[in-house]
C-alpha cells in the first residue's frame, strides 16, 4: 500500500473514532488504566486506613484520658481518707497518752520515760514520742536513742508550737537533731489546770515512717502513674522519689488548688515539665493534699501500641483488596489493549482480524469493541474500494497501469519467467476523428473485452493509457507469448468494431529476464517492437530482438 493510501486511511480511521484522547493514546505513552485503577484503590484505602486511624485515635485518647483522670480520681479520694483516718488515729492516740500522763501526776520522769517507749514501740505511729515541758526542756524522749533528753528548746517551730499552748501539726522543718520531720503535739495540763509542755510525737520523714509504710507499697506504677502527699504549704510530705520530699512544690498548679482547699482532676505540665494526668484530693481535717498522676506519655504508648496493631490487622484485607483491584484492573484494560494494538495495526497498515463479536462483562469494553469493529470493518471496506479503484480503470474497468506494475514487480521479485505485449490501436485518432469521442471510447472498451475473452486464464492484462493496452502472461516465453499475441491480433482484426467495422492493432514483446531484468528496459523494449510494428505496416506483432538490436517484424501474413 502506498504512503499516502496509508495516511488517508488512518486520517480516517481516527475520524471515525472521533475521538481526541484515541489520537492522543494512539501517539503518545500515557497512564495505564491498571496503573490508574491500582493507584486510586491504594489512595483510597490509605485514605481509609489514616481517616480510621486519626478518628480512633481521638476518641480512643479522650476516652483513655477521661478514664485515667477518673481512677486517678477514686484513687486520690481513697488515699486522702487513708491519710485523714490516719491522722485522725495519731491524733486520738497521742490524745490517749497526753491524758493518761496528765492523770497520773505522781508519775517520775523515769516512768514517763518508760511510758513514752511502751507508747511508741506498741503504736509505731511516730519515730519519736517526747515530753518537752513549758520551759522548753526535753524532759522525756523515747527512743532515748534520740539523745536530747534534758536539752532545752529556745527557739524554731518546736518552741512556737510549746508557746502556744494547742494542739498542733506542723508543716515539715528540720529539727534540732538535724533531721526533717512532722511534728503533731498535744498540750499538758496537770488536774489544777497549770500548763505542763506538750507530748509532741514526730514523723521522721526521710526515713522510715508510718506515711510511707502506709502509702508507700506501690511506689510508681508500671505505667508511670504515682501519687504524693503535701502539706498546707505546699511541702511535699510523701513522695516515691524520696528525695523530693520536703521540696516546696506550691507553684505547681495543682497544689495551688489544694491549698486553695480544692479537689479535681486536670491535665497539667508536672514541676518537670511533663504533661500528667492528674487528679488531686484535699484533705480538710488537716489541709493536706494528694495528687496522683499518669504521664500523658503512657496514653500515646498505649495508642500507638493499638494503631500499629490495627494496621496489622488491615494489612491483610489492604493487601487482598489491592491484589483484587490489580486483577480487576487488569481484566478490564485488557480489551482495549488489545482494541489499541488492532488500531496501531490498522494505523500501520497491517492487515488485522477484525475483534470477535465476544461480549465483555464490561459495559463500557463491550461497546469499545463494537465500535471499533464496525469503525475497522469500515475502514477495511474503504481500504479495499479505494484499493480496487486505484488499479482498475474506470472507463474500460480493466486494471490499470498500476496494478500492472505491482504485478510485475511480485514476478520480478521471484525472478519468473513471463513476457509483456504491449498492445497500440492502429490509427485510433482517425476512429476519434470520424466517429466521436464518445465512439472512440466505445472501442476501448470492445478492445478491453477482447482481450478479457481471447487471453488465456493465467494471463493478466490491463489498460496502459490511452488507446494502449498490456497483456502480462506469466512463465511464457517470447516465442509463445507471440501467438497468444498473434491470436488475439487476428481476433480483433476480424471482430467489428463499435463502428461497425473491424480495428487493428499494433503489438510488441519483450521477455523477462531474458530481454532485460529491470523492469522499465523491458518495457521500453517491448515499446520499441510495437514502434516497429507501426514502422513496419500496422497490424502486425514484433518481438524484441536483442542480437539485432532493434526488433524485427514477424507480420504473419
Ligand atoms: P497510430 O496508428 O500511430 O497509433 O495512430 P494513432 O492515431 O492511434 O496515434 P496517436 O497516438 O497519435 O493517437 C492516439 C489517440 O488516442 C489520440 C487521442 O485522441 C486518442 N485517445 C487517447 N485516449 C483516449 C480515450 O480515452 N478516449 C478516446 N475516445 N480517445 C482517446
Ligand atoms: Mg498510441
Ligand atoms: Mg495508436
Amino acid at each position: 500500500m502506498n504512503e499516502q493510501v496509508k495516511r488517508f486511511l488512518f486520517e480516517r480511521f481516527l475520524l471515525l473514532m472521533e475521538d481526541n484522547h484515541m489520537k492522543n493514546l494512539l501517539r503518545n505513552k500515557k497512564v495505564k488504566l491498571s496503573g490508574l485503577l491500582t493507584t486510586l484503590v491504594s489512595i483510597s484505602v490509605l485514605l481509609t486506613i489514616i481517616i480510621l486511624l486519626i478518628s480512633v485515635h481521638q476518641s480512643e485518647r479522650e476516652f483513655m484520658e477521661e478514664t485515667h483522670l477518673s481512677l486517678n480520681y477514686s484513687k486520690v479520694k481513697k488515699i486522702s481518707q487513708t491519710v485523714d483516718n490516719l491522722f485522725v488515729s495519731m491524733s486520738m492516740s497521742l490524745q490517749e497518752i497526753t491524758n493518761y500522763i496528765a492523770s497520773h501526776e505522781g508519775l517520775t520522769d523515769d516512768e514517763i520515760q518508760e511510758q513514752l517507749e511502751i507508747y511508741r514501740n506498741s503504736g509505731r505511729y511516730f519515730n519519736s514520742v517526747a515530753w518537752v515541758d513549758q520551759t522548753g526542756l526535753v524532759r522525756n524522749i523515747a527512743p532515748s536513742s534520740v539523745g536530747l533528753r534534758g536539752h532545752r528548746i529556745t527557739t524554731g517551730v518546736t518552741k512556737e508550737i510549746l508557746d502556744n499552748k494547742t494542739p498542733a501539726l506542723s508543716d515539715p522543718y528540720i529539727a534540732p537533731t538535724g533531721r526533717l520531720i512532722l511534728l503533731i503535739s498535744k498540750p499538758l495540763y496537770n488536774s489544777r489546770g497549770q500548763y505542763k509542755g506538750m507530748i509532741a510525737g514526730t514523723i521522721y520523714l526521710h526515713e522510715k515512717n508510718v506515711l510511707n509504710e502506709i502509702l508507700g507499697n506501690d511506689v510508681i506504677e508500671e505505667n508511670g502513674s504515682y501519687y504524693y502527699v503535701v502539706g498546707p504549704e505546699g511541702n511535699i510530705l510523701f513522695h516515691p522519689i524520696s528525695k523530693r520530699i520536703g521540696e516546696n512544690v506550691k507553684s505547681n498548679t495543682v497544689v495551688e488548688k489544694i491549698m486553695q482547699g480544692k479537689s479535681g482532676m486536670e491535665q497539667v505540665t508536672n514541676t518537670n515539665g511533663i504533661p500528667m494526668l492528674a487528679a488531686y484530693s484535699y484533705v480538710p481535717e488537716i489541709g493536706w493534699g494528694v495528687v496522683q498522676q499518669t504521664p500523658v506519655s503512657f496514653i500515646d504508648k498505649v495508642i500507638l501500641s493499638h494503631h500499629v496493631k490495627m494496621i496489622l490487622y488491615m494489612l491483610a484485607p489492604f493487601l487482598i483488596i489491592l491484589m483484587i483491584s490489580i486483577l480487576i484492573a487488569r481484566k478490564l484494560a485488557a480489551p482495549f489493549k488489545n482494541l489499541a494494538e488492532i488500531v496501531n495495526r490498522v494505523a500501520e497498515g497491517k492487515s488485522v482480524t477484525i475483534p470477535d463479536d465476544q461480549t465483555h462483562w464490561n459495559w463500557e469494553a463491550e461497546m469499545l469493541t463494537k465500535s471499533a469493529r464496525i469503525a475497522i470493518k469500515a475502514v477495511q471496506e474503504n481500504n479495499e474500494r479505494l484499493m480496487a479503484t486505484a488499479t482498475t480503470d474506470a472507463l474500460t474497468n480493466i486494471p490499470n497501469r498500476s496494478k500492472l506494475n505491482t504485478i510485475m514487480e511480485n514476478l520480478a521479485d521471484i525472478n519468473q519467467v513471463f513476457s509483456i505485449v504491449v498492445i497500440d490501436i492502429d490509427r485510433f485518432k482517425d476512429v476519434n476523428d470520424t466517429y466521436g469521442h464518445q465512439k472512440g471510447d466505445e472501442v476501448l472498451k470492445f478492445l478491453a473485452n477482447m482481450l478479457k475473452t481471447a487471453s488465456r486464464k493465467e494471463d493478466f492484462y490491463f489498460r496502459y493509457g490511452g488507446e494502449e493496452f498490456v497483456l502480462l502472461l506469466p512463465q511464457t516465453k517470447s516465442k509463445e507469448a507471440f501467438l497468444v499475441a498473434e491470436k488475439i491480433r487476428l481476433k480483433v482484426e476480424k471482430t467489428d468494431s463499435p463502428v461497425g467495422s473491424p480495428i487493428t492493432i499494433s503489438l510488441g514483446i519483450a521477455e523477462f529476464p531474458k530481454n532485460s531484468g529491470k523492469l522499465e528496459e523491458l518495457f521500453s523494449k517491448a515499446d520499441k517492437a510495437l514502434y516497429e510494428s507501426k514502422l513496419n505496416g500496422r497490424n502486425r506483432t514484433t518481438i524484441w530482438n536483442d542480437k539485432k538490436s532493434h526488433s524485427k517484424n514477424n507480420k504473419v501474413e
